[in-house]
């Protein structure tokens, strides 16, 4: 099919007036770290079909996702003139649906942050407050939703990357079951961990971007075979005879006691719409060795999955007398410190000497939570918890490694999604002092409709479908 040219001028017009957004916001977000030439992608759309569900639409993708002939770092050094060969599974999806792709957003170094302060670009501001943090990995696709440069954007998600920075940016982050979206052409972090998410702002965009990545790839063999869901079609927020559970470990461990009634407010009004809430708990000594364990697993597959990262194959590299010290010199400049220091940590726990003790110990228990989570989903349709302690950090007191109870629980609880794989969503549910708040559900797997159908029960009550802010130059 072939657009008029009255329509085509139409679309070019919304992409540009978006690329010329992220051009106005990049000195006060610092969101981007390749703006891409978006004319190309105009022509071809000519040539697709006007029936896709993006058509001419524009969109940002998280820089670990693999583009055929746009530059693609991971936001790390060693990695900054690395222009892929091929596009990952996603990005055939987006442009077969009309996409237009016209930015390559900042991360946490190869994904690994909670800050996107580990970025080789320099840290993501919040759109709310400057001298917060965006949250990460995948705080720069967050930050520009949030700040209405893009309806949608894409993230990746190994132990909370969409999901809280959707919540510190007031923006809808999804991170559906693991093997829904296929991770092909995905610059990896942890294999048993890395989900494909993305962000919006209400709903309805939600379930339309799940059907267009959603899907069966043979190339990548975690992928399911089940069928996709029609989630905007089926999309209802009824919610007589659904039970909610209240994850009390989460609640309890949160100081604030704002964030803790915004869940208490919400849960009165789900109630009023027919919900049953009720209270649910996990063993707590296990909730306190959700970090741990997650970070023995993360950093031992890191170690594994980069080690292909060392100057010679592809990326930047320094000079040697030998192949050894070419490696040795590109992975020490390639890498920052806080990358080289998780490296250590996974090599550390991968040593023949202390695989039993630290690496298997770590799955044995990663196993003995997820059979607890799973516990949970059998007596109710969905675990609601608040999504982070706190509203986003400033930049000097976002500590990645304070370790309250606080911290351990509330902090990183979403991180048994990941070790689940079960589907998971984060939802705008208030503000404190201004800055967004966000809630977090998680349902049994591959029940992305439920999840879906109760955040939209969720949006109808917080009335912050489409809430976007204005940045100030
Ligand atoms: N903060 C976690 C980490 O640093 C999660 C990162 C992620 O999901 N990519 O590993």
């Amino acid at each position: 099919m072939r657009l008029c040219d009255y329509e085509h001028q139409e679309i070019k017009a919304r992409c540009e007036a978006a690329a010329a957004k992220l051009q106005k916001l990049q000195p006060a977000l610092n969101a981007v770290v390749t703006f891409c030439d978006i004319d190309e992608q105009l022509e071809a759309l000519k040539e697709r079909s006007t029936d896709g569900k993006l058509y001419g639409i524009p969109i940002v993708l998280k820089d670990n996702i693999s583009t055929k002939g746009i530059r693609t770092t991971a936001s790390s050094r060693i990695l900054d003139n690395y222009i892929p060969v091929y596009d990952a599974n996603i990005v055939e999806r987006l442009k077969k649906e009309g996409a237009i792709i016209i930015a390559k957003a900042s991360m946490d170094e190869l994904g690994m942050g909670g800050t996107n302060k580990n970025a080789y670009t320099g840290k993501v501001n919040n759109p709310y407050d400057r001298k917060r943090i965006s949250g990460g990995s995948s705080g720069g696709s967050a930050v520009l939703v949030a700040a209405g440069a893009t309806a949608v954007s894409i993230g990746t998600d190994t132990g909370d990357s969409v999901r809280k920075p959707a919540a510190y940016n007031g923006i809808i982050g999804v991170k559906p079951t693991y093997g829904r979206i296929s991770r092909y052409g995905i610059i990896p972090y942890a294999s048993s961990l890395d989900h494909v998410g993305y962000f919006t702002t209400n709903v309805e965009d939600a379930c339309t971007m799940l059907e267009v990545l959603a899907g069966r790839d043979d190339r990548d063999m975690t992928s399911s075979q089940r069928e996709v869901g029609t989630y905007l079609a089926d999309l209802n927020s009824d919610l007589q005879g659904k039970t909610i559970g209240v994850l009390d470990n989460v609640q309890d461990a949160i100081h604030e006691e704002r964030i803790k009634a915004n869940v208490e407010e919400l849960c009165e009004k789900l109630a009023a719409r027919g919900a049953k809430i009720v209270h649910v708990q996990m063993p707590q000594e296990l909730m306190e060795t959700i970090l741990p364990v997650y970070l023995t697993i993360a950093n031992a597959e890191a170690t594994a999955n980069h080690s292909n990262l060392d100057g010679i194959r592809f990326g930047m590299r320094e000079d040697g007398e030998s192949v050894e010290e070419v490696m040795k010199h590109s992975r020490t400049k390639g890498f920052s410190a806080y990358v080289r220091k998780r490296f250590i940590i996974g090599s550390y726990s991968l040593f023949v000497e202390n695989q039993d003790k630290l690496f298997r110990k770590a799955q044995k228990i990663r196993r003995l939570l997820v059979d607890h989570y799973r516990a949970l989903l059998d007596e109710c349709d969905c675990i609601l918890a608040s999504a982070a302690p706190t509203v986003a950090p400033l930049e000097d007191e976002a500590m990645d490694e304070a370790l309250g109870k606080e911290y351990l629980v509330a902090d990183n609880h979403m991180q048994l999604g990941n070790f689940s794989g079960y589907p998971s969503m984060t939802l705008p549910s208030g503000f404190v002092d201004g800055l967004p708040i966000g809630v977090n559900i998680t349902c049994r797997p591959f029940e992305e409709q439920m999840m879906f159908n109760i955040g939209k029960a969720i949006e109808e009550e917080t009335g912050l479908a489409n809430h976007t802010v204005e940045v100030k130059a």
